[in-house]
């Protein structure tokens, strides 16, 4: 109740603040990203390198995550049929309104914003950042006459970044607050219940983060020093971990990468608001394990053919869901279907898993954005947007 009443309100208020920066942000930035790259066409190139390269690490990410479920088998004799009625509602409620946004055709449509000025207000991520875009390239296009007004992206760009530094400043103690909220409301009991669900998840996604992104990205492709990626984005880790929310996390990922990894504000600004909406390593991890575990619970026998229909389901359900907290497991509905588990029983998994869900959420918004930072040096490294002066200093903002 302490942690509740007393300390709820600091983290609270400390999330609030970054959320205040998220549209500000992106629309400042991705403007000036895209005017800062002086010729629309690079902006072809920028997007099918970040796209292609959220691919491939999620495609890692997937595999791993069936490697170690298989592995570990974290569904073995579990018995989910356990959730209360009540919990079991309570969820069928959020599975609802987690599916309104619709299938997959809709979520793609719903990119294109009939009315920018209320996707600022309402804080839709994905139509801002069309929007944004577009703003640039129309600048581009005008030429000369639009200076004016690529001046104003650029100097509000500049503004709302100092303002984040500002916010910043505050982290340990947000972090720290709700932490301390996380630790006395979720309790130790999910090291009895769900340890083995949490272990694979927490093995895979660190397998994950220091294998794929540090190893193969950071290290052996781009030939930059891994520990210094991690330390550029612990910032970033902390509060993704302490809000389970890529998006919330997104002004601090553009801040390290900016200010810890030397990312050129063009790429940073552009390729992280991106990846925050569609480049879910953790979630996509997840997603198998958890097709694995109900799997393992209910006795199904997985073939190749499962496999494969788990892993590109899982893929697809991680680029659709939204980076707010929970979301993954409540869109798990859809990778349990291609393994014969109905609606109905897809719903006890998620009522039995969903009260433990918050720590596991942590550990994945951690990789979800660890990932796009490693993309974003990576697309930067090739374009010449990335100082590796600052990527290797040992200074941090
Ligand atoms: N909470 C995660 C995120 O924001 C999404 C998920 O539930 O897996 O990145």
């Amino acid at each position: 109740a302490v942690a509740n009443t007393a300390v709820k309100p600091f983290g609270d208020a400390f999330v609030r603040l970054i959320k205040m920066l998220i549209i500000p942000l992106i629309s400042t930035t991705l403007v000036a990203g895209v005017t800062a790259m002086g010729d629309p066409k690079k902006l072809g190139t920028l997007g099918a390198r970040t796209i292609g390269m959220y691919l491939v690490t999620t495609f890692f990410a997937v595999n791993l995550g069936l490697l170690v479920g298989t592995f570990f088998q974290p569904g073995a004799g579990v018995d989910y049929e356990t959730a209360g009625a009540a919990a079991i509602d309570s969820v069928r409620g959020k599975i609802e309104t987690a599916d309104a946004a619709g299938g997959i055709v809709e979520r793609f449509l719903q990119i294109i914003p009939t009315n920018p000025i209320e996707s600022l207000a309402s804080g839709a991520v994905l139509p801002t950042i069309f929007f944004a875009i577009l703003i640039g390239i129309g600048i581009l296009l005008a030429g000369a006459v639009a200076d004016p007004v690529k001046n104003f992206f650029e100097a509000a760009s500049e503004v709302v970044m100092r303002i984040t530094m500002l916010v910043m400043e505050l982290a340990p103690y947000g972090v720290l607050a709700l932490m301390t909220w996380v630790m006395a409301t979720q309790g130790i009991e999910i090291l009895w219940n769900m340890g083995k669900l949490a272990a694979s998840l927490y093995l895979a996604c660190g397998l994950q983060i220091i294998l794929v992104y540090g190893f193969l990205i950071i290290g052996c492709l781009l030939k930059l020093p891994v520990k210094q990626y991690l330390r550029g984005i612990a910032d970033a880790q902390g509060v993704a971990f302490s809000t389970a929310s890529s998006n919330a996390t997104l002004p601090v990922s553009i801040s390290c990468a900016e200010n810890n990894l030397g990312v050129d504000k063009s790429v940073a600004g552009s390729v992280l608001p991106l990846g925050a909406t569609i480049n879910m390593d953790g979630t996509a991890i997840y997603l198998g394990l958890i097709a694995l575990f109900a799997a393992q619970a209910t006795g199904i026998d997985l073939t190749a053919m499962h496999y494969f229909m788990v892993a590109l389901t899982a893929t697809l359900v991680s680029i659709g869901a939204a980076g707010i907290p929970s979301a993954g497991l409540l869109l798990a509905a859809t990778v349990l279907e291609v393994i014969g588990i109905g609606p109905e029983q897809s719903v006890l998994v998620i009522a039995f898993i969903f009260p433990f869900d918050r720590l596991l959420d942590m550990m994945r918004t951690v990789t979800n954005i660890s990932g796009d930072a490693a993309v974003a040096c990576a697309v930067g490294k090739w374009d010449g947007n990335l100082d590796e002066s600052v990527f290797r200093s040992d200074t941090e903002v």
